[in-house]
């Protein structure tokens, strides 16, 4: 049985927390916060994304205690295209197109992603991945609904096994923003779920009959909407697990929740370290003072932090969009690791870009900004067939002896290769007389072997 992790609504609202402004549609678009700049920022500092601002459009009149509160964010989800309907012009045709196209992919957005949305700009990146599209009916014979193939490599309920030495644990399917472009859509049906104490027990006992896995990847859904108490046991016994080298939690809580990431959640994975933590961010809007505050923490938690960003169309599919991107996460200390190429999902056809985009964006990157900067272009294989990378083909012509090879600039070069090493060589075997000792030595190296009048081994001589 699958415990529902969300109580009902009415056993959390304080009495003062559930407020909504009627309609925040008709608010300038920049008006200003009441006296300050941001929740935490500070007044001399640029936040690396301005917009976290618009936080005071719709919601200025919630305290920052209670904006603060990811509990609250939580709860106070927007789910329905009416409620969606108060923060976001839509006609009437617009919201009954929304309402079919949630009936099969449902919504799901916190207050403080929502507010970082430009409400009048249909074509706005953060509006992309999170409301929904009627493109996602219309074009939704596109694809298929699990093209990684999870089901097949999912050896107990949970847990898929696919590479020897790693598994990826799915602990629920809730998320507290359903991404547009999620590899799981097809698991948003489903309505919620947790895995039960059994089944946690049952992943974990895989785990500790299958020596060869030393890495164990933490997702979801977002394992983060679990409690922290929930989430440590569940990381204390895998970290008792003596084979079991790293954890990684994939989380994208730092983007459209940062709240989350508080001081009892980085005190808890604090210790049960070595822990990796990745994310997502897709644009460098979505890198607020409060994002960058919620990685500092885990960082200075023990926590390393790396950055998994899907491109997407309209989203961040431009050498620009993708180095601002890159730049901002590095100045929070976040690396950027993967760019993925959208799945062949299912809903997500509109979201999709050719796979020539991704390696120009990764072309216009390399050498034009410091290595950190850039990611590794991925294609995730349909099927299961894992990950591989691709990249611009720098090398124009390669011989035994030389590689000729293009710059960044475009400009030729001409790498001469090392000569050959004796273990690099298909050996030529010569027999010793003297004990019937083999000895091998690579053919063209010009070596000539010397073995004198009464041949010996100790008397074998080498010159060139
Ligand atoms: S956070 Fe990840 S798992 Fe959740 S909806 Fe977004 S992409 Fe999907």
């Amino acid at each position: 049985m699958k415990t529902p992790m969300v109580k009902p609504k009415s056993q959390f609202i304080h009495k003062s927390e559930n407020r909504y402004p009627e309609s925040c549609n008709n608010k300038e678009v920049n008006e200003e916060p009441p006296g300050e700049l941001g929740i935490s920022g500070n007044a001399d500092e640029e936040p690396p994304s301005k917009t976290v601002r618009d936080r005071y459009r719709c919601f200025g009149d919630i305290p920052n205690s209670i904006w603060n509160d990811w509990k609250w964010q939580f709860r106070n989800r927007i789910t329905s295209i009416e409620k969606l309907a108060q923060f976001i012009p839509l006609s009437t045709g617009e919201q009954a197109q929304l309402r079919l196209v949630t009936m099969r992919y449902p919504l799901s957005i916190t207050p403080y992603y929502l507010s970082l949305i430009n409400p009048h700009d249909p074509d706005d990146p953060i509006r992309k991945q999170a409301i929904p599209s009627i493109l996602e009916m219309t074009m939704g014979s596109m694809g298929v609904e699990d093209p990684l193939d999870e089901k097949r490599d999912s050896v107990v309920p949970g847990l898929v096994h696919r590479y020897p030495d790693r598994v990826l644990i799915v602990l629920t399917d809730i998320c507290p923003v359903l991404c547009r472009h999620c590899t799981r859509k097809r698991e948003w049906r489903n309505g919620g779920w947790v895995r039960t104490p059994a089944e946690v027990e049952a992943m974990l006992s895989y785990i500790r009959q299958h020596k060869a896995i030393r890495d164990v990847i933490i997702s979801g859904g977002d394992p983060l909407t679990l409690s922290a108490r929930r989430l440590e046991d569940i990381i204390s016994r895998i970290r008792e697990i003596r084979h079991v080298e790293i954890i990684r939690i994939g989380t994208r809580f730092p983007v459209v929740l940062p709240q989350r990431i508080d001081h009892e959640l980085c005190a808890m994975l604090a210790k049960y370290g070595p822990i990796w933590l990745n994310t997502h961010f897709n644009h460098a809007r979505e890198i607020t003072p409060q994002a960058a505050e919620a990685c500092d923490r885990l960082v200075r938690s023990g926590v390393p932090v790396n950055n998994q960003s899907v491109l997407l169309r309209g989203v961040n599919d431009s050498v620009e969009a993708q180095t601002e991107l890159c730049h901002g996460l590095l100045r929070i200390k976040v690396r950027p690791y993967y760019l993925f190429q959208c799945d062949e999902v299912q809903g997500t056809e509109h979201l999709r870009t050719p796979l020539e985009v991704g390696m120009k964006i990764i072309e216009g990157m390399r050498g034009h900004t410091s290595g950190l900067a850039v990611p590794i272009f991925v294609i995730d294989l349909p099927q299961g067939g894992g990950k591989v990378p691709l990249q611009p083909n720098y090398v124009l012509a390669q011989t035994e002896d030389e590689l000729v090879l293009r710059n960044y600039q475009g400009r030729i070069f001409h790498y001469r290769n090392p000569i050959k090493h004796a273990h690099e060589e298909s050996p030529a075997e010569v027999l010793c007389p003297a004990d019937s000792v083999t000895v091998s030595m690579p053919h063209g190296t010009g070596y000539k072997f010397d073995l004198g009048e009464a041949p010996n081994a100790d008397r074998v001589v080498v010159r060139s």
